[in-house]
């Protein structure tokens, strides 16, 4: 049995909305990952199971490796058909928006989004949701919402509504945002959830080799060049990662390619946390990893305008990339507050 953990008036407010709603669009973040993909798929083929259709929304296209995704075909990405996705938020009754916490999330869609006169329902687990919904369920302590997905649609007594199809998403989700359970993996009840969907009939380990196991050479070649250039900061137990516009170039770098890069240099004993520069067209991209307790969050939060997890953040630079490489080094003293604690012993 799961604990219960979303309130029962939250379960009340999206079973009523969703008996009176009849056009649903869910959407998520852009630059969709496994989790925003894996969450949106999930419940549109759980609601399509209780004949309610809700067609997917996302700010931009998925990445290619999420393709095999049952659904992933039918998605609308706004980037590419800006009017038609613009109608379907307009005509909405209900909106899910998963997998974000604030409107600039979604990009040059917070316009459409936030003009849209549905009714809005927030089902995330990032810190401090912004007030632009409805109903706000929050829920930071979850791994991934894909997680919070399959606990949403079982308070909804749909459990048996959820089909395979649905299972292998939400369990894509589940896998991506834990760094296949690597990572933010130690609530038990994560593992009585993948239990329920592996009796539904996904097999995880085609799953697994389909997300993580499909990349061409030239990214693996990428991948070793940011890794061989590699800088580590010893005493302040610190790695970075930094790839130009041009090695990116250089290696016909597709969005999506570096996926998983900022994790590989927490695989050194000493080094707490990882961050990688990616030189964009609009600015230099940042993400960051770290282990234990230590907070990324707080640098993105505090010098990349971003934010996002305890253990994975990311923010980004108006910038130029030697002056985020500056930048990335001048937050090192201040990080070292946090190595004092008492994971870094
Ligand atoms: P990634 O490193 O995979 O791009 O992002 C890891 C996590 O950091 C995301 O799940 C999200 O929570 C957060 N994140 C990434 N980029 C941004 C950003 O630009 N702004 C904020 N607020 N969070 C971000
Ligand atoms: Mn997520």
């Amino acid at each position: 049995m799961l604990r219960p953990i979303i309130a029962e008036s939250d379960i009340k407010a999206v079973r009523d909305l969703l008996e009176e709603s009849e056009r649903i669009v869910i959407t998520c973040h852009m630059a969709p990952d496994g989790d925003a993909v894996g969450s949106s798929l999930g419940l549109s083929h759980t609601l399509a199971n209780i004949g309610k259709e809700a067609r997917i929304v996302t700010p931009d296209r998925i990445p290619e490796t999420l393709r095999f995704l049952p659904g992933a075909k039918d998605i609308v990405p706004y980037s590419k058909y800006t009017d038609f996705a613009t109608k379907l938020l307009e005509d909405a009754d209900l909106i899910f928006c998963l997998d974000f916490n604030a409107l600039y999330r979604v990009d040059r869609m917070s316009d459409a989004l936030s003009c849209a006169s549905a009714k809005k329902i927030l089902v995330d687990h990032h810190e401090s949701p912004q007030d632009f919904t409805d109903v706000v369920i929050s829920h930071p302590d979850q791994s991934s919402t894909s997680a919070l997905i399959f606990r949403l649609l079982c308070r909804l007594e749909l459990f048996n509504m959820i089909d395979r199809k649905a299972a292998a998403c939400i369990y894509t989700g589940m896998m991506t945002d834990t760094g296949n359970f690597s990572y933010n993996s130690n609530d038990p009840d994560l593992y009585t959830i993948i239990a329920e969907l592996v009796r539904k009939g996904i097999n995880k380990d085609d799953i697994y080799k389909r997300v993580m196991n499909t990349k061409k050479a030239n990214v693996l070649k990428l991948n070793g060049y940011a890794v061989s250039r590699m800088e580590i900061f010893e005493e302040h137990k610190a790695a970075l990662l930094v790839l130009s516009a041009d090695d990116l170039k250089n290696f016909n770098y597709e969005r999506g390619d570096t996926e998983g890069l900022v994790n590989e240099p927490l695989a050194i004993e000493d080094v707490i946390y990882s961050v990688f520069l990616r030189e964009d067209d609009r600015h230099i991209k940042v993400s960051t990893r770290s282990k234990g307790d230590f907070p990324v969050n707080r640098i993105c939060e505090r010098y990349f305008n971003g934010g996002g997890h305890v253990n994975a953040a990311g923010g980004e630079l108006p910038c130029s990339l030697d002056e985020a490489i500056d930048i990335f080094k001048s937050t090192l003293t201040f990080m070292d507050e946090y190595l004092k604690e008492k994971n870094q012993r």
